[in-house]
């Protein structure tokens, strides 16, 4: 009933109830966590609703607002930890029909929300040689919406940092969901409000991002027999001011000769290995880099042939969280982790603890200036019990865990509240319809996150949910 006279104040809003669609845009990436795919495998939402204008979003709002149905925004459903699934049911935002790009100037692009990064680009670099600073490794797929609300940096955060630094985002328009939904203009501090809260607190219709000269990166691929050797030099990489890269990533053998299929015959059994994404103009000083380390160099795409190279993904497409991806692939039974070594020394001491039950994948970013260890390694999952001690194991020894088995904001992140999306949630969605279950300060304000246990949702029990 709730849902039919919601629908019926959409107007010619395109709507879809079919319910292979619904269910299909109902999930995300979830299932890369065994477990999510627990916990979430059943829900779904019972229509898709498909605004193409900032007024159309507004009529959404109001009408999820005056029948108390809750919304989820979506862009393309890549996050992985369940960020887009409706735990309530309701209706799906899907943001993807508002895809262009509105503005474009020498150092910064506005955009829809549901543009792709990759489109994007296409168009800045064509009209002033810039491109997005740094993006997901789904960038021919994801949205910049959806990146905002849900991811935290990717490839290019080697030089550039993260989506949670200031400077990172220009600029964010967002809808409300009240009785008269506003449009509101953030910037500045006030853009921390909306960034990376799973469209908790309101809906992104548009962000201007600051753009960095585009360069045609080239891809190279370097074997060590030492993943510490790999470490040092990637590190040294990332180091280096002079050299211009956009990404650098480390993967311990056997991670490629086992995941990396088609980049197989570049690659050595046994040998660890460094992606790079360098530009043209670091290119000779980078070989020279990789002989003083003693690195094999394995595959340069400026030299090798147009075939090949239309064969082969970019290597962006084997980092972030592709490494997971392409591991799942051939082994279901893995999954992975986010972590941070502060120094050379705590990586090589969790490798030492945990060997090849955690298959090691290290991210370089930079982070306050620092060049950081930003881990995503994989871990052959044998129990949940276990899980929860290989991030004890980590947290004992001075080693930071952004749990991705989780799909709470707080749990996944700082395991605390964060008070200016909690704040602006009140004024933004007073009925708490926004991407309900998301937010425990909302749904649970005396949780105890020191207690060490995982938050239970009540509306995801199927008894509730049905
Ligand atoms: P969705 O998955 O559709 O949404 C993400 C979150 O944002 C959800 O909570 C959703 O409700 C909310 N949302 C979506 N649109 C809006 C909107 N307009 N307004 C408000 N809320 C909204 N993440 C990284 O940070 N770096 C990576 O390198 C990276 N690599 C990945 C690789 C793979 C193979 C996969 C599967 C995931 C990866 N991710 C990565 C996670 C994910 O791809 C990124 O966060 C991506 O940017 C999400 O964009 P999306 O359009 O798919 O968003």
């Amino acid at each position: 009933m709730t849902i039919s006279a919601f629908r019926a104040d959409l107007g010619d809003i395109p709507v879809d109830d079919h319910p292979r669609i619904v269910q299909q845009r109902s999930r995300d990436h979830y299932w890369y966590s065994p477990v999510l795919k627990a916990k979430l495998d059943h829900v779904t939402a019972e229509i898709v609703v498909s605004p193409r204008s900032n007024d159309e979003v507004g009529t959404v709002l109001a009408a999820a607002y005056r029948h108390g149905v809750a919304i989820t925004p979506r862009g393309a459903g890549t996050g992985n930890y369940g960020q887009a699934m409706p735990l309530l049911g309701g209706a799906m935002l899907n943001l993807m029909n508002m895809d262009k790009v509105l503005e474009i100037s020498k150092d910064r692009v506005r955009a829809q929300a549901g543009a792709v990064m990759e489109k994007i680009d296409e168009q800045t670099k064509a009209c002033v040689g810039g491109e997005l600073r740094f993006h997901p490794s789904t960038y021919r797929m994801a949205s910049i919406g959806g990146f905002i609300a849900g991811g935290s940096g990717g490839v290019g955060s080697v030089r550039w940092g993260g989506l949670r630094n200031l400077g990172s985002i220009l600029g964010l328009k967002v809808i409300t969901c009240e009785a008269e939904p506003r449009e509101l203009d953030l910037e500045g501090e006030d853009i921390l409000k909306v960034a990376h809260a799973y469209g908790t607190n309101g809906i992104i219709v548009e962000a201007e991002m600051p753009l960095a000269a585009s360069y045609d990166w080239v891809d190279m691929v370097v074997g060590f027999d030492d993943f510490m050797a790999a470490s040092r030099f990637a590190h040294g990489v990332a180091s280096q001011d002079s050299l211009l890269v956009k990404e650098v990533s480390t993967y311990a053998a056997p991670i490629p000769e086992s995941y990396f299929n088609r980049h197989k015959p570049y690659l050595k059994d046994g040998q660890s290995v460094v992606l790079l994404m360098v530009a043209p103009v670091a290119l000779a000083a980078m070989t020279l880099f990789i002989e003083h380390h003693q690195g094999d160099l394995r595959y340069r795409a400026d030299t090798a042939s147009e075939d090949e190279r239309k064969r082969l993904p970019p290597v962006y497409e084997l980092a972030w969280n592709h490494t997971t991806l392409r591991a799942l692939k051939v082994d279901p039974t893995i999954t992975y982790l986010q972590t941070r070594y502060p120094t050379i020394e705590h990586l090589e001491h969790i490798i030492g603890l945990l060997g090849d039950e955690l298959p090691m994948h290290i991210e370089m970013t930079r982070q306050d200036g620092l060049v950081t260890f930003s881990g995503l390694p994989l871990v052959r999952y044998t129990s949940e019990a276990r899980l929860e001690e290989i991030i004890a194991i980590h947290e004992s020894n001075g080693c930071n865990v952004f749990n991705p088995h989780r799909f709470t904001l707080e749990e996944g992140g700082m395991k605390r509240t964060d008070q200016k999306q909690l704040d602006f949630k009140r004024q933004a969605d007073p009925k708490g319809m926004l991407n309900p279950g998301k937010m425990i300060a909302w749904e649970n304000p005396d949780f105890d996150f020191s207690a060490g246990k995982a938050w239970l949702f009540d509306g995801l029990n199927p008894v509730n949910a049905a």
